[in-house]
Order: C-alpha cells, then structure tokens, then sequence
C-alpha cells in the first residue's frame, strides 16, 4: 500500500480538529472531510476508505450510532474504523472498542502521537491485506484459488436456493495442455495461464465468481444467470482464450480450452452441479476440444 493508494474518510463537525487531521493524514494518504453522519454517509457511497477516522459528538447522529450503520453498508462490513473523540469516560472507549473500532484516540491528541498511530495502523493493513490475498488467490493466474472459489460457490448456490434464483456453473480445462509444456517449455506454459487469468477478468462481471481449480481447469460461477447466457459467456471466453497469443512473437503460441456447463437444478448441491459441469466438460473433449457443451 503505497501512499498514493491510500485514502481516508475523517468525520469531525469541529473544524479546527477537522484540520489538524487533516493536515497529519495527508502526509500519509488521501483525505476526504465530512463534518456530519448524513456528509459521511454520502461520501462512503463513491469510495471504500482504507480507513474512517470517525467523531462521536456529531451534529446529526453520535458515532456509535453511525458506525452501527457504515457496518451495515455492503464493502463496508471490515472498513477500519477509528475513533477520535474528546469523550474519554472509560465506558465509551470501551463501548468503542467493543464495536470492532480499530482504535479509540482521545482528544487533544498531539500530531506526531497521531501521525505515529495511524503509520502503524496503515502497516498492519497492508500487511493483513497481504496475507488474504495469499490465502484467498492464486498467485500465477491472480484468480481465486480453490479454496476460496468453493467457499464463494457454496454462498451462492445458497443464496439461489433461498431466494429461487438461478445460476450456472462452467468448469474448463486447456487442451493438450500438456503438450504445450512438452513442446514450448514449462514457461510458455505458465504464460498461457496467465493469460488465461486475463481473459477471465477482462470478460466477467464484478459479480461473477471464477477460481483455478487444478493446474489447468477453471470454474466459473454465473449468478442469475440460466444456460443462454451462460452459453453466451462460455463462447466469448472460448473464443478469446482461442484468439490469444504469449510468447515469442515471431513464434506465437496459443491455446485453446474445451467447456462444460451446468444450470442449477431443485435439489442441486455443489457437488451434483460440478458433477454435469464435468461431464458436459468430458463431452466436449471427446467431440473434438475447443467447444463449449452441456443444458
Ligand atoms: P486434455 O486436452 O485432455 O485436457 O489434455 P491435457 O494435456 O491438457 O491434459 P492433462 O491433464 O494430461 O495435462 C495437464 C497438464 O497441465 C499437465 C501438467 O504438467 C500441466 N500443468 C498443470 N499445472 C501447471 C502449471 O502451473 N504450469 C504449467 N506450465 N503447466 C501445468
Ligand atoms: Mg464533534
Ligand atoms: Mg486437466
Ligand atoms: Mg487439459
């Protein structure tokens, strides 16, 4: 995380406190003021902060109250929040904490002492954030890995249980994939990956869920999303994974990749869906690869 990355949320109706801050955090970031729950409430709605510096005397709603209901907000479940307050009885800084604040300052505080505090949270947040992305990514693809892929699949197929929705799951694998390894090398192998993994985040939407499941199989996950559309998606990445080229470019390599497709069914758990996700995958590869089966 690096400085220009950065950005803070500070709510604080005082403007004297508002500037000092302001003027301490902007050494280390980006600072966007609100003087008000109802300014802050708006600003979180364009932008996720790495971390909210937040008042409890508030001229609309105390700070407690409006962490309750940032908590409540979607992305905002984790922001960091921390307060800065001249209310120093012990029970609010208890009732702070015990809130999940990350924090709980007691104003006046000195510069430098602020400065210090918030250095050392940006770098416990870095590094936290570090190593979720280890455990939730798949470091050559920058996909999600398995793990994390099957937790999100299992959400989602719950969520579409519940609210009768429907979804489609798309499982591929590159083909003769390892005769690209034998004939190129282990490298250009790796790259195709790579370039795999681009492909899939240029293509899918935010909310579409895709994860490396093995060396060289995906899956896709397509909420409210039923076959047509599903077919639609599978095609387009066929075709774009068909279409790309690593390597030397004198000497291109490419690759293409054979999918199989699932459409949620009552009583589907994610096993079964995967299951005729993987046999719709086996049709396509005994009819020839680079096609997309299944519905
Ligand atoms: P098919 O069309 O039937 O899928 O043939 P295939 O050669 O792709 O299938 P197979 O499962 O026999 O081979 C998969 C290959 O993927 C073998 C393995 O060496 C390669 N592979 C798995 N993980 C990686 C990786 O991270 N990097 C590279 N370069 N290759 C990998
Ligand atoms: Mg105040
Ligand atoms: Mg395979
Ligand atoms: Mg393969």
């Amino acid at each position: 995380m690096t400085q220009a990355d950065v950005r803070f949320l500070v709510v604080e109706d005082e403007p004297t406190s508002a500037a000092i801050v302001k003027s301490v955090l902007e050494t280390l970031g980006e600072v966007v003021l609100a003087a008000d729950a109802a300014g802050a409430l708006e600003a979180l709605q364009a932008f996720v902060p790495d971390a909210i510096l937040l008042d409890i005397s508030l001229p609309d709603l105390d700070g407690h109250a409006l962490l309750n209901r940032i908590r409540s907000l979607p992305n905002l479940e984790k922001v960091p929040v921390i307060f800065v307050t001249a209310k120093d009885a012990p029970a609010d800084q208890i009732r702070g904490l015990d809130q999940g604040a990350l924090d709980y300052l007691v104003k006046p505080i000195a510069p430098a002492v602020l400065h210090a505090r918030m250095k050392h949270h940006l770098q416990r947040l870095a590094e936290e954030r570090r190593v979720r992305r280890l455990a939730d990514f798949d470091d050559l693809t920058g996909l999600h890995n398995r793990r994390r892929f099957l937790e999100g699949l299992a959400i989602e197929l719950e969520r579409a249980r519940r609210y009768g929705r429907t979804l489609s799951f798309v499982a591929f694998d590159l083909d003769h994939f390892k005769s690209i390894n034998d004939r190129h090398g282990h490298d250009v192998g790796d790259a195709v990956l790579q370039a795999v993994g681009k492909v899939l985040r240029k293509r899918l939407r935010n909310v579409d869920l895709s994860g490396r499941l093995g060396g060289e199989e995906f899956g896709i996950l397509l909420p409210e999303t039923g076959l047509d559309g599903a077919r639609c998606v599978a095609e387009k990445l066929r075709a774009d994974i068909a279409a790309t080229q690593v390597g030397d470019p004198r000497s291109p390599v490419s690759a293409t990749a054979s999918f199989g497709i699932a459409c949620l069914r009552a009583g589907d758990d994610s096993d079964s869906l995967r299951k005729r996700a993987d046999e719709a995958l086996y049709e396509a590869k005994d009819g020839g690869r680079n096609r997309v089966c299944g519905g």
